[in-house]
């Protein structure tokens, strides 16, 4: 989402004032962090980033003026605090104020300062934003923001806001221009996606299922893919569509967060273990080939040693493709931030690494089941440091973790091109194959 909106903000000024994308720090006018706030003492990060950018900057040219701003979650959680641990920046603003850059811009340019913009307005950013100028052959397009399910470790719904969701016209009109400029796969995106929730002009309300099937008929749309689902708002619908749905690809990333039912209510995730795995269950007979995807919080306060096993447990017998896990980082303003029991930071890393193990050994065997196999993928891009090899991803894509196919080809191939890959190796993350037909 974080990219989606940097691209936009992109868009957006190159049409209000004509900016374009530089190369280094150095060359530009206006810097922009864009960032997020999720864990890991995201505040500290962006002071220390924004402190080497202005050392950089003007060491580089200390005549020149460069403005500086800081926009997505950790815009919104700062907003005018900012200026006072960074007073060099002109701009902030959050994740959705974004659409009122150029007037801002126009602002300090008239030389005002320390601007700041993390109202949340009542107007839909997506209205004012121009429709994007052009598009790579896979394109990511939001459909729902925000999250009213606050858990309890999770700043999403302070940063992002309420969850809502946009009318299905303009979703599809954008996923349209996107088609006409090239796209063929399409990423639907939300921070709670499978929550979505909108209407057409008729006013009849779509769930994300019907939402999908909506965007398989767009001419020019081969794949869908979307992301990032809750375990609470699945339902038999959306898992049809798995059968169903040609386009929609064969993989979804549901995370579950914790293996026991306890640290689950104290995180408020509103489902058991039990019920996650029901779902997974009917997903894997609707769809026997789907892979799977699940993060995981480490180190939630009050997790015992034995209710990591259990966790431990959990992961080797649901046997998942790929995980996310996170050290649980205790975020302000959340309600777990003041819980008692915290598990210290070297226990915290500890399991992790115990848990990346076991996930390793996981995600080999499953990743070794696709050898000898045939799968259709779609070319990203040309390798540099190989000759006659491509990076491309088959349905049961991971990408926003990895899990590419190498793709060795004597034929010249483009990036967009589908081809027939008999997979001859298995990595951790990634498979190789030789192409068999275009
Ligand atoms: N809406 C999705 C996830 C959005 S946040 C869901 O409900 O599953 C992306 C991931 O960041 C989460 O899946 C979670 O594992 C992790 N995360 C969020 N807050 C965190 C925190 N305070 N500490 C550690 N990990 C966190
Ligand atoms: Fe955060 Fe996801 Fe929970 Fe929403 S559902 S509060 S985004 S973890």
């Amino acid at each position: 989402m974080n990219a989606y909106d940097a691209g936009r903000m992109v868009d957006l000024l190159q049409q209000s004032h004509t900016l374009s994308m530089v190369e280094t720090p150095q060359q530009a006018d206006l810097i922009i962090l864009n960032t997020c706030h999720i864990r890991e003492k995201a505040d500290d990060k962006i002071f220390s980033e924004l402190g080497r950018l202005k050392k950089l900057t003007n060491r580089h040219d200390p005549k020149k003026r460069y403005i500086f701003g800081v926009g997505g979650c950790v815009g919104q959680a700062q907003g005018a605090e900012l200026f006072k641990r960074a007073p060099f920046v002109d701009l902030v603003f959050g994740p959705q104020n974004y659409h009122h850059l150029p007037h801002m811009l126009d602002q300090v340019l008239q030389g005002k300062r320390q601007l700041h913009d993390i109202e949340i307005p009542t107007e839909s950013k997506f209205d004012a934003l121009p429709s994007a100028p052009n598009s790579g052959y896979s394109a990511a397009v939001p459909v729902q923001e925000g999250c009213d399910r606050f858990c309890t470790y999770c700043v999403v719904p302070f940063t992002r806001g309420r969850e809502w969701s946009r009318p299905v016209e303009d979703i599809i009109q954008e996923v349209q221009n996107l088609t006409d400029k090239g796209a063929m796969e399409i990423e639907l995106l939300g921070q709670n996606v499978n929550a979505y929730l909108g209407y057409d002009q008729e006013g009849v309300e779509h769930d994300l299922a019907l939402l999908i099937r909506q965007v398989s008929l767009v001419p020019g749309v081969e794949r869908i893919r979307f992301i990032t689902s809750h375990p609470a708002d699945m339902n038999n619908d959306l898992i049809a569509a798995f059968a169903e749905v040609p386009e929609l690809n064969s993989y979804m990333h549901l995370p579950i967060q914790s293996g026991s039912d306890k640290i689950l209510a104290a995180m408020e995730r509103g489902h058991t273990v039990a019920e996650y795995l029901t779902w997974i269950e009917k997903l894997k007979r609707v769809c026997p080939k789907i892979t799977l995807a699940s993060d995981f919080i480490v180190g939630f306060p009050g997790e015992t040693e034995e209710k990591f096993e259990e966790l431990l447990s959990f992961i080797k017998e649901t046997k998942f493709e790929k995980l996310g896990a996170f050290i649980y980082s205790s975020e302000e303003g959340t309600d777990a931030y003041d819980m008692p029991d915290k598990v210290s930071e070297m226990l915290k890393k500890k399991r992790f690494e115990k848990l990346m193990m076991a996930q390793q050994n996981i995600s080999l065997e499953k990743q070794q089941q696709f050898i000898g196999k045939v799968l259709r993928v779609m070319i990203d891009e040309k390798k540099k440091t190989q000759k006659d090899c491509y990076i491309g991803r088959s349905e049961y894509d991971f990408h926003e973790v990895d899990g590419v196919v190498h793709v060795n080809s004597e034929k010249e191939l483009s990036p967009g091109d589908f081809v027939d890959v008999k997979i001859t190796d298995a990595y951790e993350y990634d498979l190789s194959g030789i192409v068999i037909s275009d």
